[in-house]
């Protein structure tokens, strides 16, 4: 992934691109926005424009050091993460002594900390000294979707770099102009994404709208409704499921109150849709989405995900 593949972020490339030219470089960086707009993506461009060895400020994408950072492979980028919701102190130490080393390649070196909002309050002070004085050609770049988490102290000695969702419909063009997906399709993924560039393509990869309608059809709509479509699910995929669910009666919500039909999600379903819209009211509906909020919440706690989504089914099926 380079600059140039880059969708709907126009504004965070071109300052990006600017302090590359310039060779105006921050020692660190805070990539902050939503989840999937391509905060990530960016943070790997970077650092192949940094080390490019085509001398590529977009990064060739080819050369032997573009393709190792592309595949976390290359020795002077690291990306920092928390595997226990955390990130502890012992990781900030470790990219304090990888600074103090040259680069193995002799180009930058960059520590990309993902989930900058979960370092500890020691962890956090000690990037401080780290960020007070970071060594020449060394950048660090914090990505999280919430900036208001990290210390003050950390944001003031950082340039910040916004990333912001896309408009919905012009992510629905892209999609079904340069990705070739099917109208009805590009629409679902940009509208459910809330125009998130990187989680539409995922849920394209995930076949979300096969997942949607087994949900759709199997539990929602089903003619024998049960709980037993879940019983085999991991908790990622009922979590997914749930998903789905808000979306549907959000539509169902939306079409009742007489929205535009650019609006409505799953507007390849509209015919079962307005159906249902027949048979629920507004006080229904509000439950219901209630409650798939709570189960989304219960989720989280390690309850049985089959008994939660048959109590959630309860409220859908009124025969
Ligand atoms: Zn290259």
């Amino acid at each position: 992934m380079s600059f140039n593949e880059i969708k709907g972020q126009e504004q965070a490339i071109q300052i990006l691109k600017a302090y590359l030219n310039n060779e105006h470089l921050a020692g660190g960086y805070v990539f902050t926005g939503p989840e999937g707009v391509g905060k990530r993506m960016a943070a790997k461009a970077l650092a192949k424009g940094l080390n490019c060895q085509d001398k590529n400020l977009n990064g060739c994408s080819v050369c032997s050091s573009c393709v190792r950072i592309e595949n976390n492979q290359h020795p002077d980028v690291h990306t920092i993460s928390s595997d226990e919701a955390q990130i502890k102190i012992d990781a900030v130490r470790q990219l304090q002594k990888e600074m103090s080393l040259r680069a193995y390649e002799g180009g930058y070196k960059v520590f990309i900390i993902d989930n900058a909002h979960t370092l500890t309050p020691e962890a956090s002070n000690c990037l401080l000294k780290v960020l007070e004085e970071p060594p020449k050609n060394n950048l660090i770049i914090l990505i999280t979707d919430k900036p208001s988490l990290l210390f003050k102290t950390i944001t003031s000695r950082c340039k910040i770099i916004k990333f912001l969702p896309f408009k919905r419909e012009n992510l629905e063009s892209i999609l079904e102009n340069d990705y070739k997906i099917d109208k009805d399709y590009a629409h679902f993924l940009a509208y459910f994404s809330e125009g998130r560039f990187g989680s539409a393509l995922r849920f394209k990869d995930d076949e979300a709208l096969s997942k949607r309608n087994n949900i759709i059809d199997k539990f929602i709509l089903a003619a024998n409704p049960s709980a037993e479509l879940f019983a085999s699910q991991s908790r990622e995929d009922v979590r997914g499921a749930l998903n789905f669910m808000s979306s549907w009666f959000r539509d169902i919500y939306m079409l009742k109150i007489g929205c535009s039909e650019r609006d409505i999600i799953n507007s390849d379903r509209r015919a079962d849709l307005s159906k249902q819209a027949l048979t629920f009211s507004f006080l229904e509906l509000d439950k219901i989405l209630n409650n798939i909020s709570v189960s989304i919440s219960y989720l989280e706690k390690n309850v049985n995900s089959r008994l939660l989504m048959y109590n959630l089914g309860m409220e859908l099926w009124k025969g």
